[in-house]
């Protein structure tokens, strides 16, 4: 395993963040994190948790009264039929639950089809366990959704997972009930286990958010995998949790989860507490405000850089996954027209080959603005350039300003 980890790489998003301490004020528009804070039932629950002296060792699979309240919010607001609350785990955040399904449902060499363009850590945690990635495209003409006969063709003997995103990161795309009826046949047909990656749940504009678990069967062969950190802006906070029906991958997940964390940390989990059982407007509020991001982002980038980037705002999550136009070149007509910046120095390898790298370097290096290159979520990702929007208005506006000044006088 040891040198095996050597092959196993990492999100571009590292190399990006070390770019971006390099830039004074910047537009932080890279990071996938809400500008909102935790609403106060979290915090006023976790300073209760300190003054009571909650800093002993937990049970390993979180405490009861929490998974209780999950297991509840499941059956109500998911509609999935988590009878017990054993079959919930409390994780460290959602990339945690990830690892610990991807160490509990994969041997080495089992294929997992995932999204391309997807989330990084999806494909770095199948490879952490030695599984095999398989990326399936989403389509950019069809709302960032799959061509299901692709998804299907891709299957092979040795498929063991299917791995959904929805609402999608970095696309946007929200899977309809239709396509996740598909699915689900698809899944039962082919004897396959489904992750079903909520993350965004509470981040739907357009359409509704449907869990896959929550349809006829599918929990049994579906683990849904959730956080707090969207829903209740807890991101440095790591509160996540899943809910394995199965005893037998139970078992494995709950190993994994005791020799990689013990517990989760004891106030962080009555945090938790706090933002199940306090009021839950938080939850429309941040959408609402979100949902004005979303569009304030687009007319700004219409306006400002028209020309070169181009994409339907998305149905859910907090992220503009734009079009590059492909005659777009950093020395080009976007350097010309820069008012008063720099000239771009000359792109390392890697933006000489990849359209989404260069820009990504260009909009860093010449206008503050942090970005992701969309070939940092898979191949198909190549061509697109990922912005956060779930940052404060005035950094939004910041950065659409650096955008007028880079893009906005055609020459
Ligand atoms: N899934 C997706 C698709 C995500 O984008 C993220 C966070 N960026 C997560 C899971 C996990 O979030 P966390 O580890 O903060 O709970």
């Amino acid at each position: 395993m040891a040198a095996y980890l050597d092959t196993v790489p990492f999100s571009g998003i590292i190399r990006i963040r070390d770019m971006m301490y390099a830039v004074a004020d910047p537009f932080r528009l890279d990071q996938g994190d809400v500008s909102f804070d935790a609403p106060d039932s979290v915090k006023t629950a976790m300073a209760r948790a300190i003054a009571e002296n909650k800093s002993h060792y937990l049970q390993t699979t979180g405490v009861p009264r929490l998974r209780e309240l999950v297991a509840a919010k499941l059956r109500d607001r998911n509609r999935i039929p988590v009878d017990d609350p054993e079959h919930v785990l409390i994780t460290n955040g959602g990339i945690h639950g990830l690892y610990m399904l991807c160490q509990a449902l994969l041997e080495p060499g089992d294929e997992v089809l995932i999204p391309d363009p997807e989330w990084p850590p999806a494909a770095g945690n199948v490879l952490l366990a030695k599984g095999v990635p398989v990326g399936v495209p989403l389509y950019e003409t069809r709302g960032w959704r799959y061509d299901l006969d692709e998804l299907e063709s891709k299957i092979t003997p040795k498929t063991r997972v299917l791995y959904i995103n929805s609402p999608s990161n970095p696309t946007g795309g929200v899977l309809d009930r239709t396509d996740l009826q598909r699915l689900a046949a698809i899944a039962r047909e082919r004897d396959l286990w489904v992750i079903s990656d909520e993350a965004y749940e509470d981040v739907v504009f357009d359409g509704e958010h449907v869990s896959i678990a929550s349809l006829p069967g599918m929990y049994d062969r579906t683990i849904p995998l959730y956080t707090f950190s969207k829903s209740y802006a807890m991101t440095g906070l790591r509160l996540g949790y899943v809910s394995i029906k199965d005893p037998a991958i139970r078992d494995r997940a709950k190993k994994v989860l005791f020799y990689t964390a013990s517990n989760i940390a004891s106030v962080v989990q009555f945090g938790g507490i706090g933002a199940l059982e306090g009021p839950q407007d938080c939850i429309e509020a941040f959408r609402t405000e979100l949902h004005a991001r979303r569009d304030l982002f687009y007319r700004g980038v219409r306006e400002f850089a028209g020309d070169v980037f181009s994409g339907q705002p998305p149905a859910g999550a907090f992220y503009a996954f734009l079009r590059i136009d492909p005659s777009w070149s950093s020395g080009g007509r976007g350097a010309a027209s820069t008012a008063g910046a720099a000239r771009p120095s000359p792109p390392p390898p890697s933006s000489r080959s990849s359209l989404s790298w260069a820009m990504t370097e260009y909009l860093i290096k010449n206008g503050r603005i942090g970005c992701v290159p969309g070939v940092d979520f898979g191949a198909h990702g190549e061509g697109y350039v990922r912005f956060c929007f779930a940052r404060d208005r005035n950094e939004l506006t910041g950065a659409l300003q650096s955008m007028k000044a880079l893009f906005g006088v055609t020459v």
